[in-house]
């Protein structure tokens, strides 16, 4: 068992509806983080679950040098939406993989190695995105890992100035950190970092694996700050459920990327997955509603918690709580006693991240719910 058990009796999750899960015994749970920002769209959306099944009929496999309609419409649907000009796409299978493509495309193109990523950074657990996730207890049963990583304290233009220079390939930052605790980048660090790799030639690759697909209020966090990367990876979200993985990229990255591939790359079920998943988030103008209903929930839980808890941060539906020690405690209490079921980021911060069609409703069973447990 991997990660987080948050129930003292073991629960088998069996159904889910839309921000609902049931367990094997009837019981039912409001998700705030049991689909850990993988479901946007909400558990088992038509669309979503339609475009799978109607391509499953059709053909499941074909190797990746011989294009399949399916991934040809996420190529194009992905490149539309992208933040201009990022306009090329690489497909896989995961967040990890994401991140590790695009620091090996950032070593190729710039023909540089240094790699700058920021403490407290996540980005996967694979060999070379290990090397730039921050916490070393994920890192040092498996060392040494791709050398010549420097790490900068996140949101410190300064630190960020003085890392980046001209034998730096990469540098790899969250917008808002996710495992490391919900941190929001302030504008002027992205600027900051923007202006640095800019005039040192190197990529600038936003981790958006947590942020993206709507969660945070737009369906990138780049396009909220302004600042435009050279490479932007995704997972998660990205296929409301079904494991994919992309690496968003400028031109001057996909003319020099070396050479990768990856066996299911854009394999048509997934690809009529995502691509159905990222349509339907544009055309519901589902970040809306993330910005909306987070909007509304920070503050409900500011009137009611304010007092109680350390701080209450984040964008969107990417909301974090700080309580200190206690968050294992309180996600437990959360789960067993309200039917609520969110995460924790590190051992003081209880994490929401629901799917991004929560209602106003929703919200004030979290607040009510998060009170009882908290102040109560
Ligand atoms: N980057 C970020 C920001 C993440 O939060 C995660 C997963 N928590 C990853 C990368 C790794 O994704 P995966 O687990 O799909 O490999």
């Amino acid at each position: 068992m991997s990660g987080f058990v948050f129930n003292e009796k073991p629960i088998q999750i069996e159904e889910g509806d839309g921000v609902w899960l049931s367990d094997d015994a009837g019981n039912e749970y409001l998700d705030m983080g049991a689909s850990y920002a993988c479901v946007p769209l909400g558990h088992r959306h038509p669309a979503v679950d339609q475009a799978a099944k109607s391509q499953i009929d059709r053909l499941t496999y074909v190797q990746a040098s011989y294009p399949n309609a399916a991934r040809t419409r996420l190529y194009e649907t992905l490149a539309d939406t992208a933040p201009d000009p990022i306009d090329k796409v690489w497909l896989c299978n995961s967040g990890t993989e994401a991140n590790e493509a695009a620091l090996k495309f950032a070593r190729a193109a710039t023909g540089e190695s240094k790699l700058v990523a920021t403490m407290q950074g996540f980005h996967g657990r694979t060999m070379g995105s290990l090397a730039t996730t921050w916490k070393s207890k994920y890192k040092k049963p498996y060392e040494p890992l791709a050398g010549d990583v420097e790490f900068v304290p996140y949101d410190d233009p300064e630190a960020m100035r003085d890392a980046v220079d001209e034998e730096t390939a990469g540098v790899i930052v969250e917008p808002i950190q996710g495992e490391g605790g919900i941190n929001p980048a302030s504008t002027e660090f992205l600027e900051a970092t923007r202006e640095a790799t800019e005039d040192a030639g190197a990529a600038l690759i936003f981790d958006e694996v947590q942020t993206g697909m709507g969660r945070t209020g737009s369906l990138w966090a780049a396009q909220e700050s302004g600042v435009v990367p050279d490479m932007i990876t995704a997972a998660k979200g990205l296929g409301n459920g079904y494991p994919i993985g992309a690496t968003l990229c400028r031109e001057w990255i996909a003319d020099e990327y070396g050479s990768h591939a990856s066996t299911f790359s854009g394999g048509p079920v997934i690809s009529a997955a995502a691509d159905a998943t990222v349509s339907t988030i544009v055309e519901e103008d589902v970040p809306s509603n993330a910005a909306a209903v987070g909007d509304y929930l920070r503050a409900e839980l500011e009137a009611t918690l304010g007092d109680e808890v350390r701080d209450i941060r984040g964008e969107g539906l990417m909301i974090g709580i700080e309580v200190g020690r206690g968050a294992m405690g309180h996600l437990k209490q959360l789960a067993m006693s309200e039917g609520v079921l969110a995460l924790p980021a590190g051992r003081t911060v209880v994490r929401l991240l629901p799917p991004l069609t929560l209602t106003e409703e929703d919200a004030d069973h979290v607040v009510d719910a998060l009170e009882s447990v908290i102040v109560e």
